[in-house]
């Protein structure tokens, strides 16, 4: 399997704020991906929203606003983002293959 093409899936090159319910990820190999916001902050995986042993989702969806957006996106390490939600969370880490094989689907 040639590696390079492998990172260049799961590299982006720019993340950026699409309007105001979409965050679009463009990835090394030239494909984009468009994210509803409110979407990712549901689909958040952390300790608080996802129960560690059962992987059961302990997030209520009706306690996440109907605006949520993110304040802050900052990089984690060379393999993830973490997202400052306008909820007030903030814990949780998205991986780029993660979000990049999600979106795929
Ligand atoms: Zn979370």
């Amino acid at each position: 399997m040639p590696m390079s093409d492998e990172s260049e899936r799961y590299t982006p090159t720019e993340i950026r704020q699409h309007g105001p319910t979409q965050l679009a990820i463009a990835w090394l190999d030239g494909a984009e991906s468009r994210f509803d916001v409110r979407a990712l902050r549901l689909a958040c995986r952390c300790a608080h929203c996802v129960d560690e042993w059962s992987g059961e989702n302990r997030l209520d969806p009706t306690t996440v606003p109907s605006d949520v957006h993110p304040l802050r996106i900052q990089s984690v390490g060379r393999y993830a983002i973490g997202i400052e939600w306008s909820d007030g969370h903030s814990t949780g880490i998205y991986s780029f293959r993660q979000l990049r094989t999600d979106s795929d689907h």
